[in-house]
């Protein structure tokens, strides 16, 4: 039998920090990137957990990635929009500097803007939901990646896997939050679908000439498809005009150009909008929150459940138990550090 360890949250976190600062990440990346790590872990996240550290280091080796970068927070212009200069280094880095700024905002103004420049971004966006959806604010989060998924009627590689978060406060439980690829499914899936030797479900991928296929190996070379068709497309093409150009950053298609690759993270952008939901409901009947939970008991009433809720009922189990590792985790923890 696969033997476990068990680990608190602080162990792993302070772990995931030596081997960043063996790395010579400097505190603010190092330490930012090892709690969204460790948040991955914890919530049972495993595509964003741990697994993440290889590419993270090989990002950092390739030089593609500051990880001595100092995060800037440019002053404030009077208007609803912060601004983060990531100066190259991680997103996480440079939200967790802004952050207090955009709260600010978003409480004096009703809504503000985050918008992070020159970042990478290999981590999910629902730990900077949660920061801010923490502070009683709804929120959405959105950057592109490199161009891999095909726009819907198209043949080529173009649109990122764009992921998109959005998160709601509530008073007296965990917040909602959903968090997804705009692709069909993350380009991990694919590739362990080819590791298994498993045919991919059809409407996943095309191959280099554009055309349907079910087969891994040929889709690794051609391209994904959005999720629900022209639906995901759009949505994916707006995170692109949003996060990218309208932010004066990289699109997907650069960003592959840049990189050359997609083995080393993605080097971009990140737009990040805060609402103070009071603000928005002021002078209308009823309490939005209230309002807000008679909609989630509805859903929940029907069978259905709310998307976190998993995430959740992991993050509890790992606060009681510990977070498990197996074996091998626990090796290659320790492998990183002596590297
Ligand atoms: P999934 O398709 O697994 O969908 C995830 C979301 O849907 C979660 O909020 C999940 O909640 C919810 N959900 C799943 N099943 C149900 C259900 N039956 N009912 C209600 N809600 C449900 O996510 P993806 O594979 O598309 O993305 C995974 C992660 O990858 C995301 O965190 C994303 O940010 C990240 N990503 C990051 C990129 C980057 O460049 N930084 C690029 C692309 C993706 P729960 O967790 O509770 O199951």
């Amino acid at each position: 039998m696969m033997s476990v360890t068990r680990v608190t949250t602080e162990a792993l976190q302070q772990q995931i920090e030596a081997i960043f600062a063996a790395a010579g990440f400097n505190a603010a990346q190092g330490g930012a990137m090892a709690r969204v790590l460790t948040a991955g872990e914890r919530d049972h996240c495993k595509s964003h957990g741990i697994y993440r550290i290889e590419g993270t280091l090989r990002t950092a080796m390739a030089g593609k990635v500051n990880v001595s970068a100092e995060p800037v927070v440019a002053p404030d212009d009077g208007s609803a929009l912060v601004r983060a200069d990531a100066k190259g280094g991680f997103a996480n880095a440079a939200f967790e500097l802004a952050l207090p700024a955009l709260v600010e905002k978003a409480r004096r103004l009703g809504m503000a803007a985050l918008v992070i420049n020159d970042c990478t971004h290999l981590a999910a966006l629902w730990p900077e939901v949660e920061a801010i959806t923490a502070h009683g604010l709804a929120a959405m989060v959105m950057c592109p990646s490199y161009a891999t998924v095909a726009p819907t009627g198209g043949t080529k590689p173009f649109l990122g896997t764009n992921p998109f978060a959005f998160g709601w406060p509530r008073q007296d439980s965990d917040p909602y939050v959903f968090d997804f690829a705009t692709s069909v499914a993350a380009r991990g899936e694919v590739e362990l679908h080819r590791r298994a030797g498993k045919q991919l479900p059809e409407g996943w991928a095309l191959d280099a000439e554009g055309n349907p296929t079910t087969d891994p190996e040929a889709a690794l070379q051609g391209a994904m498809l959005p999720f629900g068709g022209h639906k995901g497309s759009a949505i994916s093409t707006m995170i692109e005009l949003m996060a990218a150009i309208m932010i004066g950053d990289m699109t997907s298609p650069e960003v592959l150009d840049y990189l050359g690759t997609t083995t080393l993270a993605p080097r971009h952008g990140e737009l990040i909008l805060a609402f103070s939901p009071e603000a928005f409901a002021r002078g209308r009947a009823g309490d939005p929150f209230a309002r807000a939970e008679a909609l989630f008991e509805a859903i929940i009433g029907q069978g259905a459940r709310l998307p976190s809720q998993r995430r959740f009922r992991a993050r509890a189990e790992s606060a009681a138990e510990g977070i498990s590792l197996t074996e091998s985790e626990t090796a290659q923890l320790e492998r990183f550090l002596t590297q």
